[in-house]
């Protein structure tokens, strides 16, 4: 090690999955909508006035911060809006979790709320989900630095009762409740109607999974104007401009078109229905999903060799290493109808030469 090297900050990062050159392969490893975004957001790119880059954007990202606020039904000072809802959750963190006391998570979600808590100090507990990958919400019902839940959660795709998350909330007036709805879209409750009831309650959503825009990196969030006050500053403590032109026209049109937006949700919902029928003809075991993606084991089929098996063939799909409880598992994106075709015929090949 050089010398200059013992005084930096060093950090376990998070990994993001694969992202394989070309456009030819299956790609079901990271959860993007299998479909463009809505039709008015091509044509805002396309019409889009570079000689305006030369400006800044507006610090708040506006108009697109109403428009949201529009389609939330909330005012703007409602809504705080960041370069994807990762950044959002770490500005967040940043804000409200002070590392006196640990905040909660499950021990199976998304793996980047301890990647932050490490990089800010926070100290943290993770809290076992039970066998069926539910959040037990005794276990969130004693002094913490704050809460961090994925509703539904990620990797598993299961949904917390909107009755046992309010209990959850209840339980915690002093000290902020983070909800990542990140696929609340995809037939899940949203917890908002709560907000007018809990002031320390922050909903994070984002723009790249239901609305087909992880590629400009979008995401929100909606709390009490007092979170969003202190969320703010934080940020303009930070960059004060986050999201760029191109972002505020493409996001404004993607509010726009909610037709198109509810009927590609649904499409992607009954092809997860089907998906999941013919996964299970095959032996597969999963949890029910209220996600764009199912999380599946099998009793007897191997995992690992599933997964280079259908790697090598050019699909793509998740497969953890950690938690230990979850390496039996696969998490699989639904695509397109044809795509989650030829998933099923390359899973039924590798069944048939496995039995074989
Ligand atoms: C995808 C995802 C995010 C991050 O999404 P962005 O692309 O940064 O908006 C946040 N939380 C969960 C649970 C996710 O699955």
């Amino acid at each position: 090690m050089c010398l200059w090297e013992e005084n930096v900050r060093k950090v376990t990062p998070y990994t993001p999955g694969e992202q394989p050159a070309g456009k030819r392969n299956i790609k079901l490893n990271t959860n993007e909508n299998p479909y463009p975004p809505a039709p008015g957001v091509e044509q805002a790119l396309k019409n889009i006035d570079a000689d305006l880059l030369r400006r800044y954007p507006d610090p708040n990202g506006e108009p697109l911060r109403s428009a949201i606020a529009g389609l939330c039904g909330v005012s703007k000072e409602k809504i705080f809006l960041g370069v994807g809802s990762d950044e959002v959750l770490a500005l967040a963190f940043l804000t409200f979790f002070n590392g006196e006391k640990p905040i909660l998570f499950p021990d199976i979600t998304y793996s980047f709320y301890d990647v932050w808590a490490e990089l800010y100090g926070i100290p943290y507990e993770r809290i076992p989900l039970d066998p069926d990958f539910r959040i037990r919400k005794e276990d969130y019902c004693k002094p913490c630095g704050g809460i961090v839940l994925a509703n539904p959660n990620a990797p598993t795709g299961v949904e917390l009762a909107q009755e046992e998350l309010e209990e959850i909330i209840e339980a915690h007036k002093d000290v902020v409740v983070i909800v990542d709805e990140a696929y609340v879209d995809f037939g899940a409750r949203s917890v908002q109607p709560l907000l007018d009831k809990y002031d320390q309650l922050l909903i994070v959503r984002t723009f790249s999974k239901s609305r087909s825009l992880a590629g400009m990196r979008l995401g929100y969030a909606i709390g009490n104007e007092k979170l969003i006050k202190y969320l703010s500053d934080i940020k303009f403590s930070f960059n004060s401009y986050t999201i760029n032109r191109a972002t505020i026209l493409a996001g404004v049109e993607a509010c726009r078109d909610q037709e198109y937006f509810e009927k590609t949700v649904d499409r992607i919902i009954r092809e997860r229905e089907r998906t999941g029928e013919r996964l299970q003809n095959l032996g597969f075991e999963f949890f029910k999903s209220k996600t764009n993606f199912l999380f599946v084991t099998h009793p007897s089929l191997p995992i690992t060799e599933l997964f280079d098996y259908l790697r090598e063939r050019g699909i793509f799909v998740r497969h953890f290493q950690k938690p230990e409880r979850i390496v039996p598992y696969l998490r699989i994106t639904i695509g397109t109808e044809e795509e989650m075709d030829e998933l099923i015929k390359a899973i039924e090949t590798f069944a048939g030469e496995h039995r074989a």
